[in-house]
């Protein structure tokens, strides 16, 4: 059976002046209700286009779009922008590392949560108002019926982000996109909105894109995991898969630049070396080719010229020519 989201042979091009961006190129993946799907990558590796595109947040004018996004079996691609609308808050909704760039300043913090609910809902003020005293109660807000009437910036950043969550949640969605949701904030708070998320899924059951370029984040939170590069997946199956047995040189490059409790703070991290590929003229073959250690073990012809495709289509894949063997002899 189809996920609750499925996305099928995803494309997004953006057509700029010095060339189409390759922003997201031939991308599958599916997530089920009730569990959370962590999408990993460098800056630029796809994630954020990939999570607008869900909430058909791309201009068409610009974006150009192929594939599938199937959301509850509905296809998205291509669907009205009044269809998109309703879907956006009620079915899906989305929340952004940086909370002061979604709230407005001017509005008070209960106004802005009741807003969303009543253009969804067409509820009275009233209503609107118990409605987002509840909603920032479940996320946490000590004092609700007093906080409510707070402007954002009298909100600390964790409770900033607490309200965002409350105002992504308020009519219930179906699917929750986080966009590095917790980039922004100290160590302590960023497990406690993690923490948050997990337990309203829990109440919930909403399925959970989360994005983000820590694999930390996603060992704690996620059940099943995507990591992207150049706008392609290059490994996927459950974060016990991915993370304890990673298959992708990239995905192990990842893990080596990730802080270990164990590592004394001012060790040096070891980031993949190079920068991510130009999205417009996207390396031949493998697009990780450029940074790769192992090409000459894989075939270098090979890794230049021909594109390691994602396989299987279910269960832990990754696109790499190297050989399971090759894979297990280089980790040991
Ligand atoms: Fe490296 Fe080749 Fe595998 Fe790409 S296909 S990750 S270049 S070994
Ligand atoms: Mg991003």
């Amino acid at each position: 059976s189809t996920p609750f989201l499925s996305v099928q042979d995803l494309t997004v091009d953006f057509h700029t002046e010095d060339g189409v961006v390759h922003a997201v190129d031939g991308l599958s993946f599916g997530v089920e209700k009730g569990t959370t799907l962590g999408v990993v990558g460098e800056s630029g590796s796809g994630k954020s286009v990939t999570a607008l595109a869900v909430l058909g947040l791309h201009s068409p004018e610009t974006a150009k779009m192929s594939g599938g996004i199937l959301l509850d079996g509905r296809e998205l691609i291509g669907a009205p922008r009044s269809v998109m609308e309703r879907i956006r808050g009620n079915k899906a909704a989305m929340i952004f590392q940086d909370p002061l760039t979604s709230l407005s300043p001017y509005h008070t913090i209960g106004r802005q949560i009741g807003e969303v609910f009543r253009r969804h809902t067409g509820a009275s003020r009233a209503a609107a108002r118990d409605r987002a005293i509840e909603m920032l109660t479940r996320v946490g807000i000590p004092q609700p019926k007093l906080r409510v009437d707070d402007y954002p910036h009298q909100f600390s950043g964790g409770m900033r982000q607490r309200a965002m969550i409350a105002m992504a949640l308020v009519c219930d969605p179906d699917l929750l996109i986080a966009d590095e949701p917790t980039t922004a904030l100290d160590v302590t708070v960023q497990a406690q909105i993690l923490d948050l998320l997990r337990d309203l899924q829990e109440q919930t059951g909403t399925a959970i894109i989360l994005i983000t370029h820590d694999l930390g984040v996603v060992a704690n939170t996620a059940h099943e995991v995507l990591v992207m590069y150049a706008g392609r997946a290059v490994e996927r199956g459950t974060v016990r898969e991915v993370l304890g047995e990673p298959h992708h040189p990239y995905t192990w490059g990842l893990l080596a630049s990730m802080p270990r409790l164990s590592t004394p703070v001012d060790a040096p991290l070891r980031p993949v070396r190079g920068t991510p590929p130009s999205l417009i003229n996207v390396p031949s073959g493998c697009p990780f080719h450029p940074r790769c250690d192992y090409p000459a073990l894989a075939g270098p012809e090979l890794c230049r010229t021909e594109r390691p495709e994602l396989s299987p289509r279910h269960g832990h894949g990754d696109a790499c020519h190297l050989t399971l063997a090759q894979k297990q002899e280089i980790v040991r």
